[in-house]
């Protein structure tokens, strides 16, 4: 016999907004994680010995044109300005990332203006003979030519997906990706921001509602779904089917924590593009809340590769294989009554955490409409294919 209450599987920002969204219309709502933090991978702490806060699993730097979103994100916390500037060290020199007219001119030994700049990339560069690219190596050589493709995507594109860039689609790389002026801001969005104590505690706040509870370190099993409502999962699509038809493939990140006592590498990220550098980036979480002044530093190397059942699925591959994998785990969700998928484990997509939300609203929006129209809940309320 179904209860009553809702259960959200996941304690991450998909958990916290559908949760909220559902407390707030006057429902009860269970929230579990098997974790022993809420917050989910945007999962932000203070390291005890510098006072750093750190971004747990990985940087996460807060951007959107999403005004609602923005709203909801800055009524649980305030949101400091915070633009992502990225370095890059490549072939003994630092340059500046996204490639920018800085980055060409440095690189070239050039004083370019942004016209002369543009003529010499697509005329001079770019390997026009190629003209319908088949690979992402096709397509960056088609935009960019050899010598920015070799220093700045190659060796990074191979570290981060494991595979030689001509074995991934040219569709990874949709337009030019170099700019022709000083712009270094690696967002284009309206908003950006850093949240002023951290994600978990924004998360924590989402969370803070007298109709919710929260349950940590508890593995939620399917067999339990009857007890509740309705269940929505933010858990790995392919993980509710016990991975009955195969796993859905991710890679995963190693992140090797070192301390330093003063700046690091005097910003928050930076990208190493050459292959024979084993790792993809270096994180100095300091720098991610330039208004705290701590003495000491952690930092994180990152490495990335295939993820085994036993690590931290992080990106997933979406590739030919992989699609048609997640296609027959829709049609069999589809099947499954009383739960939802959300998220990006429970729809196998790369999401922002702007979009993440957006999509929470919109999920627990749906699901309250169906409710009053006598509908039942669709598997997803956004499509993962
Ligand atoms: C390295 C990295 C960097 C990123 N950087 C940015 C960035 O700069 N900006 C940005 O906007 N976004 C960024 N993101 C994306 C961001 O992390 C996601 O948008 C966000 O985490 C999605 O939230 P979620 O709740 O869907 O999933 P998650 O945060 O993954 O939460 C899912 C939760 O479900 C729990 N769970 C799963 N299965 C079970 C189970 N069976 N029982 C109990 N609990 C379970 C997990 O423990 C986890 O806590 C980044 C992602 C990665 C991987």
């Amino acid at each position: 016999m179904a209860g009553s209450r809702f259960l959200m599987v996941g304690a991450g920002l998909s958990g916290a907004v559908i949760g909220r969204h559902l407390a707030e219309a006057g429902h009860d709502v269970s929230v579990v994680d098997a974790r022993a933090h809420i917050g989910g991978n945007c999962h932000t702490e203070r390291d005890p010995e510098t006072g750093v806060l750190v971004h747990v699993y990985g940087p996460h730097i807060f951007h959107t044109d999403d005004a609602e979103v923005w709203d909801y994100v800055n009524a649980y916390q305030t949101f400091l300005p915070y633009k992502n500037r990225v370095k890059a060290t490549t072939g003994g020199a630092v340059y500046s990332l996204p490639v920018n007219l800085h980055t060409i001119n440095q690189f070239f030994g050039k004083t370019m203006r942004p016209d002369e700049a543009r003529a010499f990339i697509t005329e001079e560069q770019a390997d026009t003979s190629i003209a319908e690219p088949q690979s992402f190596e096709e397509q960056a050589m088609r935009f960019v030519g050899r010598d920015l493709y070799e220093a700045f995507f190659k060796g990074y594109t191979i570290k981060q997906w494991g595979v030689q860039p001509a074995e991934l689609p040219a569709s990874i790389l949709k337009r030019l990706p170099v700019r022709f002026n000083y712009d270094d801001n690696y967002f284009f969005h309206r908003f950006q921001g850093m949240p002023e104590h951290g994600y978990t505690d924004m998360i924590a706040k989402i969370l803070d509602h007298p109709r919710i509870e929260v349950q940590l370190e508890t593995v939620f099993d399917r067999a339990q779904a009857g007890d509740y409502a309705h269940v929505f999962y933010s858990g790995p699509l392919d993980g509710w089917f016990d991975y009955e038809l195969g796993r859905l493939g991710y890679r995963t990140l190693d992140f090797e924590r070192f301390t330093y006592d003063g700046d690091y590498q005097g910003c928050a990220v930076m990208n190493y593009g050459e292959e024979s550098v084993p790792y993809t980036r270096i994180t100095e979480h300091k720098h991610f809340a330039p208004w705290e002044s701590h003495e000491g530093s952690v930092c994180y190397r990152e490495f990335s590769r295939a993820c085994t059942p036993e690590d931290i699925p992080y990106y997933p591959i979406r590739q030919v294989r992989e699609k048609a994998l997640l296609n027959d785990y829709v049609a069999l969700a589809e099947q499954e009554p009383g739960v939802t998928f959300v998220g990006r484990l429970g729809t196998y997509r790369y999401l922002d955490m702007d979009v993440t939300i957006r999509e929470a609203l919109d999920t627990a929006r749906g699901f309250l409409d169906d409710r009053a129209a006598g509908r039942t809940p669709p598997a997803f309320y956004t499509a993962p294919l």
